[in-house]
């Protein structure tokens, strides 16, 4: 059951998106590959300027924020926008503190949301090319998420889910009583 880049490249990106501040040890230990390896795939995906894509934000930040509908970010200065988005009809939605709120008054505001939280749902993510962790085939339909002894599975079907749970339930006793 070998893992290929692209099937261990987006298990990392799940990993991190739904807590950041992971570390390569930490990543290494749940995707069961080297520190080596781990760190190879961080930084051939912070190469391919796939991870810079995240906005990494601390728990703590993810509170008090707004959404301004701008027509314009040319003069916002940089450091107020922790992201971005620029639609479709060519104006832009930024995300900023609720504290900076007053800092683009002279801006042309479409409209300003006030957000109370923020939340990733981690089962929306999109995930492709990854294998399943039992059978080791593709995963076509969305793939079933285990968790179990703080490592993360994918699997493919019901069937493989019950089998990896038997497997690692046995696999986790030995480990135990060796
Ligand atoms: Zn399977």
């Amino acid at each position: 059951m070998s893992k290929n880049l692209t099937d261990l490249e987006q298990r990392m990106i799940a990993l991190l998106k739904s807590n950041s501040r992971r570390t390569v040890l930490d990543l290494s230990r749940e995707l069961e590959i080297s520190r080596i390896t781990a760190k190879k795939i961080l930084s051939s995906l912070s190469e391919q300027g796939v991870i810079k894509r995240f906005t990494i934000m601390l728990a703590e930040d993810e509170r008090d924020l707004v959404l301004v509908h701008l027509k314009e970010v040319e003069g916002l200065p940089k450091d107020l926008i922790l992201e971005y988005f620029s639609l479709i009809d060519g104006t832009y939605l930024a995300v900023m503190y609720y504290e900076n709120l007053i800092k683009v008054q002279n801006m042309q505001v479409l409209d300003v949301k006030i957000a109370v939280r923020r939340n990733i749902n981690e089962d929306c993510m999109r995930m492709e090319h990854m294998k399943c962790d039992y059978c080791g085939k593709d995963i076509v339909e969305k793939p079933i998420k285990l968790q179990m002894h703080r490592k993360v599975f994918y699997v493919c079907c019901s069937n493989c889910e019950r089998d990896l749970r038997k497997r690692r339930e046995i696999m986790e006793g030995h480990g135990e009583h060796a």
